[in-house]
């Protein structure tokens, strides 16, 4: 069964009409306008993890040695590979107690889409390497590096995931009816506007 990037519960919180749209119909989204600011955020966000990728671990190095040496340790841009869900975590922190699933975005707002696409890092994390620690899912803003959002992950949360990615499955396979957003902003402010059909006018 296909696998689903992590990024694409963001985009079903948003409107399950975009997953329909996108995937299930093929319509291309609108390239967003890259702004200066914004490439140079990712860049100086990106500069200490290349510096650093020679001194990097493996995950289950890192979970060893923030809990038997206790400190923190921290990997970036780590590829993790659930049952359902694939993704690329931007940073994870390993500390002695738990471990905290980062995930950047631009702005200091933690959406629900963007919640939900954390969880979706921390299902799949957590089938991939099976922790003993707790694990905290964090937004953190990609132009200040400054953390927006952070909150225990707990199986409530692996739930929602799991009912996501069953509706998500359902749209892209056609066997659900998709349903638009009645939120004119979301319409106004969506990349897929041009091809969407149900579109809030
Ligand atoms: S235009 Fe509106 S209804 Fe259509 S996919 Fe975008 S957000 Fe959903």
């Amino acid at each position: 069964m296909k696998k689903i990037p992590a990024s694409w519960l963001n985009d079903f919180a948003y409107c399950e009409y975009q997953i329909y749209l996108e995937h299930g119909r093929g319509a291309k989204p609108e390239p967003k306008p890259e702004t200066e600011e914004s490439k140079a955020a990712q860049a100086s966000l990106e500069e200490p993890y290349k510096a650093g990728a020679k001194l990097e671990l493996s995950v289950e190095d890192a979970m060893a040695k923030a809990c038997g040496e206790g400190i923190a340790v921290s990997a970036r841009g780590v590829e993790v590979e659930g049952v359902d869900i694939v993704g690329c975590i931007d940073e994870i922190v390993f500390m002695p107690d738990r471990i905290l699933v980062i995930d950047d975005k631009p702005g200091d707002m933690a959406w629900p889409g963007s919640r939900m696409q954390a969880w979706g890092y921390c299902v799949a994390f957590e089938e991939q390497y099976d922790p003993r620690l707790p694990l905290m899912a964090a937004i953190r803003g990609r132009e200040t590096g400054y953390e927006v959002w952070a909150q225990p992950f707990t199986e409530g949360h692996r739930e929602e995931v799991q009912r996501a990615v069953f509706r998500i499955r359902q749209l892209i396979d056609g066997e659900a009816i998709p349903v638009g957003t009645r939120n004119r902003r979301k319409c106004q402010a969506c990349r897929l506007a041009a091809s969407c059909d149900v579109k809030v006018a």
